[in-house]
């Protein structure tokens, strides 16, 4: 009997294990063909036939007759995610905004909320109302409650995983936040919270549906106020012990630099931050988006002592990218956020500085790229890692969902 329990334990495992690669498969990568299901997670046609089945029962999966094709044979079935039979919330905390979405399974964006605030220091009280009202105004929220797997929210500061703690978010002037407690009173839903850093859930969202998708090594570097990145190693991102690890804008730098936000000297953040930047050029530190655009405009117009500003924000930047290139290795630099603006006047003095100050070999092999999924890569990432325990177990949704559905038509 013993033997026997082992063995059913053992097989639950294997089939949990093959439903969350079936459904990560087609999360990542849209629908596909049972064929092609087969081909790319190595199981038997019949197993995939079997499985496929109990998330179709389950509303996780829709199944579509292929249209006829011009090729001989039976056309494979095409599997995709229902959008709108799972879904997460995501929510962004940034310095000049704040954003609300609720993402579907495979990653559609089915409604979105993003609000303009005032630059300034902002209480925990101010962001918990101000998001309450947000999630109020999603009209979907409603149609999709019963449908929702968890939420996931991006902040501009440093977080710990396992709870969401905030130990600082010094451009929103917040020290030691029980964030995710805060959240969980805020937003009762019922479902899981996670938090992370802003920009390490950018680089997530880059990595699975942007400008580094398919690459295993990255570093994602973004950039306004403050300065966040994001690093990929062997596929997965490395967070360190606790969750802290990527706090790349706090690398010691200058040491005859000027005072960081977060109380130390000669960060990285205080020369290649939005605030040096703009200051070097001869605007207001404080000016905000309006002033980098109209820095753009007047780097687009040869303005000398822009170029001249840009030129020193470049070489900063290819300095400390060295560093990271001769620690990390990666084989591409995604520059989001106010970096990803800046992209085509920096390019060039970039490389000089990253070729002349990395060393040779892994140097060479880092290419340096623009993000593609422009200001809302944090919001995606966030749904990203709020879909994240549902992709590792989905079969833990199906049981309570089949045993609502039974509730609900008894
Ligand atoms: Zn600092």
């Amino acid at each position: 009997m013993i033997t026997r329990d082992l063995v059913g334990q053992r097989s639950e495992t294997v089939r949990r294990a093959n439903l969350s690669t079936i459904v990560r498969e087609l999360h990542d990568r849209g629908p596909l063909s049972r064929s092609e299901l087969v081909a790319r997670t190595g199981l038997t046609r019949s197993a995939i036939r079997a499985l496929i089945g109990e998330f179709v029962d389950s509303d996780l999966l829709v199944e579509e007759r292929p249209a006829p094709a011009g090729t001989p044979g039976r056309p494979s079935p095409l599997v995709r995610p229902n959008t709108e039979g799972t879904v997460v919330m995501a929510v962004e905390i940034a310095v000049e905004s704040l954003a609300v979405a609720i993402v579907g399974l495979g990653g559609e964006v089915l409604e979105q909320i993003r609000v303009e605030r005032p630059r300034g220091h902002h209480s925990v009280d101010e962001i918990m109302a101000d998001l309450v009202e947000l999630t109020g105004r999603l009209t979907t929220l409603h149609r999709y409650h019963d449908a929702l797997v968890g939420i996931g929210v991006g902040i501009v500061g440093v977080a710990r995983r396992t709870d969401g703690r905030v130990s600082m978010a010094p451009n929103l002037g917040w020290v030691d936040v029980p964030l995710g407690e805060r959240l969980a009173v805020a937003l009762p839903f019922g479902v899981p919270i996670h938090v992370a850093n802003e920009a390490d859930l950018g680089a997530l969202a880059e990595l699975r549906r942007g400008a580094a998708r398919g690459a295993d090594d990255v570093i994602f570097l973004s950039g306004d106020v403050g300065v966040g990145g994001g690093l990929i190693v062997d596929g997965k991102p490395l967070t360190g012990a606790a969750g802290y690890a990527g706090e790349v804008g706090h690398m010691p730098i200058n040491p005859t630099g000027s005072r960081c936000r977060c109380g130390s000297v000669g960060c990285w953040e205080t020369e290649v931050g939005e605030r040096a930047l703009l200051a070097r050029a001869g605007y207001s530190a404080d000016g905000g988006r309006a002033a980098i655009d109209d820095l753009l405009a007047a780097a687009e117009a040869g303005v000398p002592a822009v170029l001249v500003a840009l030129e020193t924000e470049a070489r900063w930047l290819g300095l400390g990218l060295a560093g990271l290139v001769n620690l990390l290795n990666p084989r591409l630099i995604v520059l989001g956020g106010l970096f990803g603006r800046l992209y085509p006047h920096l390019a060039k003095t970039l490389e000089v500085e990253l070729d002349r100050s990395s060393l040779a070999a892994p140097g060479a092999l880092a290419r340096v790229a623009p993000a593609t999924l422009g200001e809302d890569a944090p919001l995606l990432g966030a749904a990203e890692l709020a879909f994240e325990p549902f992709l590792t177990d989905p079969a833990a949704w199906l049981g309570p969902r089949a045993l609502l559905e039974a509730l609900a038509s008894a």
